[in-house]
């Protein structure tokens, strides 16, 4: 366990400096730790503990020279954790997908019932959302709510994490090339409730087959995906997003969080940007974001959601850099509902090998041309959706850019 007391007096190496590395330097700077800040192409041996950036994976030839040498390797959050006042109650929610939008619904939750019980707690929402735990470390006070969104990679680097409240909302194959195979994905996923207790909550859904049977054996008090009747779920499209509302219902629920409080917090939440987010309605056809579904199953949710068997009306722009999985799946969606496929960015080799319909694939190789096509081709009812099933690094830095530069074109062929 990082010990502050403990490493104080020893020379510290953060790996990585992105968000979270940054973060955790500076805290550590703060604090007066020896610490220096590297990445893994520097000189990095010779230091007594080290932070890993989630980013960096254990199987980069530096990390498997320190672990070798059994120096100690924390996370940033088990660090930034470690400055926090104990009594603070740590609601954390990993998952293949959901993580975001359940993170941002949850922490309205919560936000909703210190503001209706006029509580002097604090809402902290962090963790892979982009503000790391060790930015907000310091100002963290006995009683405060921090939500977490956790991914697999700052789970597989933390060992002794323990929250009060956990989700697990589904595990479905993806980041593989950085966790070595999917067994060790799902290690990783678990560790969200690994060190959970009887006395904490595990919120799951019963009909997620692999997640339930993960969870078969563990320790804390399992709630299962639910709401009651009385509730109405926030007005944000797709059976996805009812899930994603039972769980966190459910881990306001744990907490003892009244009905009304949940309600007016839902009434509240429109959706998270670049998740199935209507954005345009440009001569009745619907232009929708969805550019943070970076892999095959988050572009099915989006096809169910959208999909209506009496009606062949979409316009689909897939594509990105490869993440190695098969397209194959979208296939049945594909034949049932889509007009046509507009092919974008380095994945265009793969996605013509699976989905072998060379009727309905429009190769367009940038997003502009995508849109182009669309705009002339669409026709009242239809719908444009970004939806890649691709991370967005062949061509954007994010997802985020991707989306932004999706809605942009839009609005300039609009005006
Ligand atoms: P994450 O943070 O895990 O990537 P987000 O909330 O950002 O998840 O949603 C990303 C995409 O994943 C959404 O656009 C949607 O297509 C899909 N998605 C969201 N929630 C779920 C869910 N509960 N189950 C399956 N797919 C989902």
């Amino acid at each position: 366990m990082f010990n502050p007391k403990k490493f104080k007096s020893k020379k510290a190496c953060v790996l990585g400096a992105g968000k979270s590395g940054q973060a955790v330097f500076e805290l550590l700077k703060q604090k007066k730790f020896n610490v220096v800040l590297k990445n893994t192409e520097d000189d990095v041996l010779g230091y007594d503990f080290y932070i890993k950036s989630p980013g960096i994976s254990f199987n980069n030839a530096v990390i498997k020279k320190i672990v070798a040498q059994k120096k100690p390797i924390f996370s940033e959050l088990e660090v930034g954790l470690a400055f926090a006042p104990n009594g603070i109650n740590i609601i954390a929610i990993t998952g293949t997908n959901g993580k975001t939008t359940t993170t941002e619904l949850t922490s309205k939750i919560f936000k909703q019932h210190i503001k209706d019980k006029k509580l002097k707690n604090s809402v902290f929402t962090c963790g892979n959302i982009g503000f790391p735990v060790s930015s907000f470390a310091t100002k963290i006070k006995k009683g405060d709510f921090l939500v977490l969104e956790l991914s697999s990679y700052q789970l597989e680097d933390s060992t002794y994490f323990k929250p009060t409240v956990s989700a697990l909302l589904n595990i479905t194959n993806d980041h593989v090339f950085h966790h070595g195979s999917f067994s060790k994905y799902i290690k990783a996923k678990c560790k969200i409730f690994g060190n959970q207790n009887k006395s904490d909550f595990l919120i799951i859904n019963q009909r997620d087959v692999l997640v339930k049977k993960l969870t078969a054996r563990a320790k804390p008090k399992i709630l299962h995906f639910a709401m009651p009747k009385k509730l109405t779920p926030p007005k944000i499209k797709g059976g996805h997003n009812l899930q994603n509302a039972m769980a966190s219902y459910q881990m306001a629920n744990a907490m003892g969080i009244s009905i009304s409080s949940i309600q007016k917090a839902f009434d509240n939440f429109k959706g998270v940007e670049h998740r199935i987010e209507e954005f345009a309605k440009i001569n009745d056809i619907t232009f929708i974001n969805d550019s943070k579904a970076t892999n095959v199953d988050s572009t099915i949710t989006a096809l169910k959601t959208f999909c209506k068997k009496e009606n062949k009306n979409i316009f689909l722009i897939l594509g990105g850099k490869d993440k190695g999985d098969s397209y194959k799946p979208l296939k049945k969606y594909i034949d049932a509902s889509i007009k046509k496929v507009l092919v974008i960015g380095n994945a265009e080799k793969e996605i013509v090998r699976d989905l072998k319909i060379t009727n309905k694939l429009v190769l367009s190789k940038t997003m502009e041309e995508a849109v182009n096509f669309a705009f002339k081709t669409a026709k009242k009812g239809d719908i444009v959706l970004l939806s890649p099933a691709c991370s967005s690094f062949d061509c954007y830095k994010n997802f985020e850019i991707r989306g932004k530069d999706f809605k942009q074109l839009v609005k300039k062929l609009s005006s």
